[in-house]
């Protein structure tokens, strides 16, 4: 193991800090938040407490050789670390989910001068199902729940709920908050959530349930800040990375999503396919036989911009390339965003602004061109120039369509949610 010296996380005197954790398969993402008190009357009105990101960063390659690296809010790098390939190493096996949370606890003490005291975790947890519309702090009964739903979202869920157990394993009676990326599309009326199957069968839980609801979430609660207008209207959001969804949202609130029953729905992603006629894999099944589990491998990780290009799922190497395979992926990828902005447009019954977030929406300027100049019909002008600066704003002024750039923010609406809870344990379901 190779280790840089150093310095302790910038946070001054003693304070109490959230900690916010996204959990993959492989990986473990974590950002840690300094408390402090609201500084005026009017702030104190929103929230009596203010969260201050001191450092956010990565464990990834859990399971085979392992790296760390975390940052401060600036983007310095604060420490890295890296694990030898297992097999290189006799002794204990590769570093894991477990591992990861002793190493990352552990890291956060050694590191804090002492003078941060964690007072909660929040996770980011993929699925609430029907009932959680709301974050909701952790008890045994609501993990219980949470486990019974791994199997609409079997890549993601258990995954999300590992660190939940082994935080109550290590540092018992710390409070914890599960946020739900389904969570903000519950207020979409029934008719937007709805399969045309049998009764019988949506009881089950097929149903459209909508995902990326804390990146939508932030989106919401920012407009007001850029866009009065957009934010009491009718707006379409993209959160265009490598997993990749669009939403519809009124006043504040979701009325549709691209995405449905499973994160594999809708859009044309990094490696996830997006819509499919249902007949195709049955065809898959049936002519190629091919099992669920090779199904499952080609939907998620061998299509999209990967599969359509077959040269890199990264929207950035893509459009560095003068392959014409790579512009055929990019094309596509457009395409399929336009179509779903007509369908999100239809389902508001009008458009007054659209916002481009998430990796590819935030830093791709040709990409935001291509949907803006295909979204002219909706009333869409775009500003080059303005493009080309990053926005926010990247219309014309008295474009009937508004278009801006929203960096997206889900941790700080985690950490957001996570103070809420502690503070109001009540409003927890
Ligand atoms: P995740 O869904 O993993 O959080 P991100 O939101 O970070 O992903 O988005 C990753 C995507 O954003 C990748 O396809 C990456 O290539 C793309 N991206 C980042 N910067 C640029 C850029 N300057 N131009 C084009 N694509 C970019």
């Amino acid at each position: 193991m190779s280790s840089t010296p150093a310095p302790r996380l910038p946070h001054g005197s003693s304070h109490e800090a959230l900690l916010v954790l996204n959990a993959g398969s492989s990986s473990l993402k974590f950002s840690v938040y300094r408390l402090s008190e609201a500084e005026n009357s009017a702030e104190r009105g929103v929230s009596p407490r203010k969260l201050h990101l001191l450092a956010s960063g990565v464990l990834e390659e859990l399971g085979h050789a392992a790296r760390f690296h975390v940052k401060d809010s600036h983007g310095h790098l604060l420490d890295e670390l890296a694990w030898p390939e297992p097999a290189a190493a006799p002794g204990p096996g590769p570093l894991g989910h477990s591992g990861a949370i002793d190493f990352l606890t552990q890291w956060l003490r050694e590191h804090n001068g002492g003078g941060l005291r964690l007072i909660g975790v929040g996770h980011r947890v993929v699925h609430g199902g029907v009932r959680y519309a709301n974050p909701v702090l952790i008890t045994p009964e609501v993990l219980a729940e949470l486990q019974a739903l791994s199997p609409l979202a079997p890549l993601h869920q258990p995954h999300n709920l590992l660190p939940i157990r082994l935080i109550e394993q290590r540092l018992p009676g710390l409070p914890q908050v599960a946020c739900f990326d389904t969570a903000f599309h519950r207020t979409a009326p029934e008719v937007s959530q709805a399969f045309a199957l049998p009764p019988s069968i949506t009881r089950k839980g097929l149903r459209r349930y909508g995902f990326h609801g804390l990146s939508y979430e932030y989106i919401a609660r920012a407009l007001p800040a850029f866009d009065a207008h957009a934010a009491t209207g009718k707006t379409v959001v993209m959160h265009l990375g490598n997993g990749a969804s669009m939403c519809a949202i009124e006043a504040g609130q979701s009325v549709a999503s691209s995405m449905g029953f499973t994160a594999v729905d809708g859009l044309m992603m990094g490696t996830r396919c997006g819509t499919l006629d249902p007949g195709v894999v049955l065809y898959l099944m049936d002519e190629l036989k091919m099992d669920a589990r090779a199904i499952e491998r080609l939907l998620y990780k061998e299509s999209g911009l990967l599969g359509v290009s077959g040269i890199s799922s990264d929207m950035r190497a893509l459009s560095e390339s003068e392959d014409p395979r790579a512009q055929a992926a990019i094309e596509l990828f457009v395409y399929r965003i336009s179509r779903e902005l007509g369908s999100l447009a239809a389902a508001l019954g009008g458009l007054d602004a659209i916002v481009f977030t998430a990796g590819i929406g935030e830093h791709s300027v040709k990409i935001r061109e291509a949907i803006c100049k295909h979204a002219a019909w909706l009333g869409v002008e775009l500003d080059s120039l303005a493009n080309e600066s990053g926005g926010p704003l990247i219309s014309r002024l008295g474009s009937r369509c508004a278009a801006w750039v929203i960096p997206t923010n889900e941790e700080l609406m985690i950490a957001s949610h996570t103070l809420d809870l502690l503070q109001h344990p009540q409003e927890s379901e």
